[in-house]
């Protein structure tokens, strides 16, 4: 922090106090023990499937979770429901262009919608243009996001991650574990073949790493990689005002960079962006497809056309017209300077107070606290889902919801059938935005002190029901015998 910032109030030692004053609530209780038993083995030991009334501090997702703001509440009255044209959709486009320079947007009704919309077209895009063999089809990213990745399989594209060599490795710090391995990124492709890979996704922050931020200068790289192939760059960047945030504070020559100008730097290394509104951009419901320019209109065109099907109107996209002024809102409204540290000191004081009592975490990200399971239950293997058991004896104890973050998650390879070795087993406890307080993260750290006095008694678990796709979702468990 700059020296004529200092100020003694807010030294390093004392978390941050909310930037914020709480004017609407929303009660939670905490059930019963009993009830928690039971809830759980409804739940068929998943603690996905869980219901919100038996919750009492859910960290889930910070996904659509967060409390929103005055002005994007005030926002919700100007829109205009008009099914072509509406003037919410064109102020929505104009923002986007504004914040991002990108020209060309479609709204979704989430990061999916989007993902629906781009993969079938990008894949169709380079077969026409560069020959691509379908039953060859690569994509890389520094990390997939499950339904990134889910997208990309059922469109039968084969998932390649090419994250740096320490990305998993909890007992090592880096300024941007997310960033891709170059080398490794120009290797994939060189052995793919070149036209086989429809495009590339840049992931900021990069959620299955921990929500590690990714510098300037390696987005720059990839872009600049995938130039020289001629592959089309996707970002996907539901976190992008926390990786703009990271790049501020930790890449050197952006320090005195401002939050706007990061951000619109970052968005030109890419050719579209992919965007999961319900994030940074602290809607409930809501996404962005947008192109930078009008070398892929083509694809755009197709997008807007597979969106009638598929979402709605292009200019409604999969939102009505209150809900795009509100993201309109929220967009800027995610890049306040004094929010973002709020946020990120959040995260680091739970993260050290976790570290404190003995439990070892991926370095402190943007959304979430990653907690190494695999380090804390070295009795149960990968193939019984250790962070599984964690989130299941943390809900028990405490009655916090957390999900997995591992095997379970990652999954079969789906030509094989054969579980992808996964390089860290974790558990996140991720914070929704404005929504819980200090002596919320004060309440899970004294649960954690309790789960890990049990840990060698906390038992690995085994399906007894697998879904086909994104099984962590609906997969139900029993427990194993120790
Ligand atoms: C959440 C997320 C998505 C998917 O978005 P949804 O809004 O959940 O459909 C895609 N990519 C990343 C990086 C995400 O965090």
């Amino acid at each position: 922090m700059k020296a004529e910032l200092y100020d003694p109030m807010l030294s390093d030692s004392i978390h941050l106090p909310e930037p914020f004053r709480i004017r609407v609530i929303e009660p939670i209780t905490r059930i019963s023990k009993t009830d928690r038993v039971r809830a759980l083995e409804q739940a068929g030991l998943n603690t996905l499937l869980l219901d919100s009334k038996d919750v009492y501090i859910d960290c889930l997702t910070d996904s659509g979770t967060g409390a929103v703001t005055q002005s994007m509440q005030a926002a919700m009255l100007l829109g205009d429901e008009a099914y072509s044209g509406s003037k919410s959709f064109r102020k929505l486009e104009s923002v986007v262009t504004n914040i991002f320079g990108y020209a060309l947007t479609i709204p979704t009704h989430q990061g999916r919608g989007a993902e629906q919309l781009y993969v079938p077209n990008l894949i169709k895009y380079r077969e026409t243009h560069h020959g691509l063999d379908k039953s060859k089809m690569v994509v890389i990213s520094n990390f997939f996001f499950d339904t990134t990745q889910a997208h990309a399989q059922i469109n039968g594209c084969t998932i390649k991650n090419t994250p740096s060599d320490q990305a998993f490795d909890t007992s090592v710090d880096g300024l941007f574990k997310g960033n891709f391995d170059l080398e490794r990124l120009r290797d994939t492709i060189e052995t793919h073949g070149p036209h086989n890979i429809p495009y590339i996704v840049s992931t900021i922050t990069c959620n299955s790493i921990g929500g590690q931020p990714v510098s300037m200068a390696n987005l720059k790289g990839v872009y600049t990689i995938a130039k020289e192939y001629e592959i089309p760059v996707v970002l996907d960047c539901a976190r992008f005002a926390e990786n703009a945030y990271f790049i501020q504070q930790r890449e050197p020559g952006y320090e005195n960079v401002s939050i706007e100008a990061i951000t619109k730097e970052m968005f030109e290394y890419a050719d579209l962006m992919s965007m999961s509104a319900k994030k940074d951009a602290m809607v409930p419901m809501g996404g962005l497809l947008s192109f930078k320019n009008r070398q892929y209109e083509d694809v755009f065109k197709d997008c807007q056309n597979l969106c009638v099907v598929l979402e709605g109107f292009p200019t409604y996209g999969g939102l009505e017209g209150g809900a795009m002024e509100r993201l309109a809102v929220g967009l800027y409204e995610s890049m306040r300077q004094e929010w973002l540290e709020y946020r990120v000191k959040q995260i680091e004081y739970l993260v050290e107070g976790l570290e404190k009592i003995g439990v070892v975490c991926q370095q402190p990200g943007g959304h979430a606290a990653f907690v190494d399971a695999g380090r804390l239950l070295p009795h149960i293997p990968p193939t019984q889902f250790p962070g599984m058991a964690l989130a299941n004896e943390l809900y028990l104890i405490a009655g916090i919801r957390t999900p997995e973050i591992g095997s379970l998650l990652l999954g079969r390879d789906p030509k094989t059938g054969v579980q992808l070795p996964c390089p860290a087993e974790l558990l996140r406890i991720t914070i929704p935005r404005a929504t819980y307080t200090q002596s919320h993260m004060d309440y899970i750290i004294k649960a954690f002190s309790i789960v890990k006095e049990n840990a060698s008694q906390i038992r690995g678990l085994a399906f007894s029901y697998e879904p086909p796709v994104l099984r962590h979702f609906n997969a139900r468990f029993t427990q194993v015998d120790m």
